[in-house]
């Protein structure tokens, strides 16, 4: 393919290398004369491992030049990748100045180019950024039409600086946002080359994959940091600990607990997270990031509460109640917390849970029940078409309580809150659907 890569940084500069490489013809653009001169030269602008003799050899063979006339950069390729900055402004909010110039700049050559030209951006933008700016402002200044005139896609890229040569080559997937098969089929030939999987998606769930790599990298660092500091101050070596916990691939490094749902509980989490937070405060250990799990998980007990009292219905039926489903254990169940939160407001509340029926519960389960929650355990119900009945509003605690054709059925004339993400036939059916976090 014939591509213009719009800022030569580290972004631009590697990939554009990397596609020369891959027998793409590149020609890379940048409003800095200097980096300009410099890939002219066949020298890369930009410090990275490898990255000088790739550009070397890339210039040398013809494959990658280099200008600053975004006019010329549009008409003498199909596709043009855009990967100017982005910086973070001190509120946090972007910077977009560059990107929306790069944008118009591409939209005025567009004007005036006959025949299809792609677009793909590739600089880190929030969710919503494509769709409600770029290409609103590409439509005005080029008087085109996306999807017949021109094809914009949203491509995140995953290169860590300092290896980014090798993650072009090697990364865990390529992602491509867009509305129209045309917009895959130029990613396809793009990425012919990389061996990842390709998975095509909307493009505002493409440029939201770049925020959720960072913020869970960032995440994973404030964690074992903090594991370190508190496994410290109690004598314990955190590197041995950390590599033994990594090696548990199936709970601890993995897709487990990362699905949005519900918030946690049960008798070992939070009990366990309290303990770990005490020793903390004990040893004046600082762990702002343990320290608030527990806070974070009850602000999502509240958002539910909200959720339901926002429907203005009083009765209201709880499928689910123990803490997580195939166990009768209600010992700091988050339903329970709900359900309680319900009945102060003043719900007329029933809860069906076929794991927690007293007429079948026995020994401590019981017990628990009678001593701990008997305000609870009245509201339990044997028959989920009484509870269903019964019911104006139905929070779904657990989803595998309820055949999906029988809650669609119900969900026709009522308002399904959704805690655990019931299937698409039957968020579609409801007469008025809320997911949690969805
Ligand atoms: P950078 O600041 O190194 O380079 C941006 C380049 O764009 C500069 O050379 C600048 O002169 C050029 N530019 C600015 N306006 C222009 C215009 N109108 N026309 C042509 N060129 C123009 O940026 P970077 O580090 O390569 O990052 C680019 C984007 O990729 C950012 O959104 C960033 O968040 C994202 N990103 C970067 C990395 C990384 O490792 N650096 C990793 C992932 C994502």
């Amino acid at each position: 393919m014939r591509i213009s890569i719009f800022g030569m940084g580290y972004v631009g500069v590697v990939t554009g290398a990397c596609f020369a490489k891959n027998g793409h013809d590149v020609l890379g653009v940048d409003i800095d004369p200097h980096k300009v001169r410099r890939l002219q030269q066949g020298k890369s602008p930009v410090l990275e491992e490898g990255i000088d003799e790739l550009v070397g050899a890339m210039v040398a063979s013809g494959r990658l030049t280099a200008t600053e006339d975004h006019g010329r950069a549009v008409q003498e390729s199909d596709v043009s990748l855009v990967s100017v900055g982005t910086p973070g402004l001190a509120n946090g909010s972007l910077d977009l100045r560059a990107v929306l110039a790069v944008v118009r700049q591409i939209a005025s050559a567009l004007a005036q180019k006959s025949g299809a030209h792609s677009i793909v951006i590739r600089s880190t933008l929030l969710p919503g950024t494509t769709a409600r700016l770029i290409l609103p402002e590409l439509e005005k200044v080029s008087g085109k039409r996306h999807g017949t005139d021109f094809f914009l896609s949203y491509n995140p890229e995953f290169l860590r600086e300092g290896s980014s040569l090798k993650d072009f080559y090697d990364p865990p997937f390529t992602v491509l946002g867009a509305q129209s098969p045309e917009a895959f089929k130029v990613a396809s030939v793009l990425y012919k080359e990389v061996r990842a999987p390709l998975h095509q998606v909307a493009i505002e769930t493409a440029e939201a994959l770049k925020y959720v790599s960072n913020c869970f990298h960032g995440l994973k660092v404030a964690f074992a940091n903090e594991i370190g500091v508190i496994m410290q101050a109690l004598g314990v070596d955190s590197h041995p600990l950390m590599a033994l916990a990594c090696q548990d691939t199936k709970l601890n490094i993995s897709a487990a607990y990362l699905r949005p749902g519900f918030a946690f509980g049960g008798s070992c989490l939070p009990k366990d997270l309290r303990a770990l937070n005490y020793v903390a405060k004990e040893r004046d250990v600082e762990a702002p990031l343990l320290g608030n799990l527990l806070r974070s998980n009850q602000a999502h007990v509240e958002r539910a509460l909200r959720l339901v009292l926002e429907t203005g219905q009083r009765d209201v039926a709880l499928l689910g109640l123990s803490f997580k489903a195939g166990t009768d254990d209600l010992r700091e169940s988050p339903l329970v917390i709900l359900a309680e939160a319900l009945i102060g407001k003043g719900i007329r509340l029933k809860i069906y849970d076929p794991h927690v029926n007293m007429s079948a519960l026995t020994g401590a389960n019981r017990r628990y029940i009678e001593q701990e929650l008997p305000h609870i355990g009245s509201l339990l119900g044997n028959d989920l078409e009484d509870v269903l009945a019964h019911a104006k509003v139905v929070v779904v605690g657990c989803a595998k309580h309820c055949a999906p054709e029988r809650l669609a059925r119900w969900a026709r004339t009522g308002t399904l809150i959704d805690l655990d993400r019931v299937p698409e036939s039957v968020a579609r059916a409801a007469a008025t659907y809320r997911g949690i976090s969805w």
